[in-house]
């Protein structure tokens, strides 16, 4: 089915304020299997939200609105969507007795306007503000109008206005996500495009994310779990397809996956960080239970830092220069070393946009790493990294990326 988002209110006409609510709605309907093929805005005006209203009914199967359901005089949308949709307004005594609770005696009477919903609607109860939502079918169009403030829209899209639309649907979706780093999203698009194109009653979609790319697979079943087993098979056949570049299933993030698999191995640790800053420990501490597995991070940015702090020898960095393999493996060694871990991870790089040298250019970093099991030195590809934020995120994820691939074989 598709669906159309019309979103209410001058403010956002204007650009006063930013239009969240549908890219909200936006999100998770195409998250449950609907096509967003349209999205409105249109301010408070009568006239102009008759019109858009009527293109809407004339194009969607799904409409749904947001704001103007409020008590104020320019909160129009209910009444125009009556009239639009013949479906006439009338008080429903449930939702006015709950308004005069919810309120008390703050309620003035142009308040009880809120309780005035179409007839034969099922109502959205609001337990998150005052203006109740609603749904109805006309016309073979399928209507919901919810609230404008955020705060309101958010749970009451999620918890309301989504279980309505499935029951529509008989069924629900179920998701798997499949989270995929080192491979951009074209070339994942074209690996998989065969099997994409070979499914019958499961879908996949790509979406690049932050220097990562990951795919969407979504089925439609009686059950949730009867959905996800129907996406399994499918997981397994990516898996196949794209190897260790996957690394994870459903899972939020690399430093998840990282600190979850030193976690499982009872392992520990340390990071030496020049260009990167200290984002690898960081994002490592962005994961609740951290502690864990993490005790220990030096921002080591000069070389006196470096030397003094982790015993990277003087010879090195005159012979090779800081940003050099020579240089990122004694980092790791020294703070394995120094914080007693069994990996120490370190960058040391040009993030510029200034400096580097010919063999070394902006963008070079060199990643170290020393555990139990050996050392290694990788360098990314200089040529996904080109702003200084690039760098330094880019050079972070491929150093827990490393940790993953070579200490926890993930
Ligand atoms: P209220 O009962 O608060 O009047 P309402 O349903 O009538 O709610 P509006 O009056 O249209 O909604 O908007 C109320 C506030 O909600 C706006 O000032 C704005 O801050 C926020 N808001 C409205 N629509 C959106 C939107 N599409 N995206 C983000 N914020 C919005
Ligand atoms: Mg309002």
């Amino acid at each position: 089915m598709n669906c159309e988002i019309l979103a209410v209110g001058t403010e956002l006409l204007m650009g006063e304020i930013v239009n969240t609510d549908a890219q909200m709605i936006a999100q998770g309907l195409n998250e449950h299997g609907f096509n967003v093929y349209w999205q409105t805005v249109v301010g408070d005006n009568p006239d102009r939200l008759r019109a858009a209203l009527e293109t809407a009914k004339s194009r969607a199967d799904i409409l749904i609105t947001t704001g103007g359901l409020g008590p104020t005089a320019d909160d129009l949308t209910k009444e125009t969507v009556a009239e639009v949709f013949g479906r006439p307004l009338k008080m429903d005594e449930v939702q006015l007795a709950r308004l005069k609770e919810r309120m008390g005696p703050k309620m003035t009477p142009n308040n009880e306007k809120q309780a005035m919903l179409p007839e034969n609607c099922t109502v959205l109860v609001n337990d998150w503000g005052t203006a109740p939502g609603c749904a109805f079918e006309a016309d073979g169009c399928h209507v919901i109008m919810l609230p404008g403030p955020p705060r309101e829209c958010t749970p009451m899209f999620q918890l309301r206005a989504l279980p309505y639309l499935e029951q529509l649907c008989g069924g629900v979706i179920g998701s798997r996500y499949v989270k995929i780093f080192g491979q951009g999203e074209s070339s994942v698009e074209y690996l998989t495009r065969p099997l994409a194109d070979s499914l019958e009653n499961v879908t996949m979609a790509p979406y690049a994310k932050e220097g990562e790319c990951e795919l969407r697979i979504t089925a439609r079943a009686e059950t949730k779990e009867a959905a996800l087993a129907l996406c399994d098979p499918v997981v397994e056949q990516v898996k196949a397809i794209l190897g260790d570049k996957v690394y994870g299933v459903d899972v939020s993030s690399l430093e998840e996956v990282v600190v979850r698999g030193l976690e499982a191995r009872g392992m520990t640790i340390a990071c030496a960080e020049s260009c990167t800053g200290g984002l690898i420990a960081k994002r490592i501490t962005d994961v609740s239970g951290a502690s864990g597995v993490f005790g220990y991070g030096c921002v080591t940015y000069w070389n006196e830092a470096k030397m003094g702090l982790l015993g990277v020898s003087p010879q090195t960095i005159e012979q090779h220069t800081e940003v050099s393999a020579q240089c990122a493996l004694e980092m790791a060694r020294g703070v394995r070393r120094l914080a007693g871990a069994s990996v120490g991870i370190s960058t040391t790089g040009y993030a510029g946009p200034t400096g580097g040298t010919e063999e070394n250019p902006v963008g070079t970093v060199y990643i170290g790493l020393s555990w139990e099991g050996g050392e290694t030195v990788f360098r990314p590809d200089r040529r996904y990294m080109r702003t200084r934020e690039q760098v330094r995120r880019h050079a972070a994820s491929h150093a827990l990326d490393l940790v993953r691939r070579e200490v926890l074989n993930l």
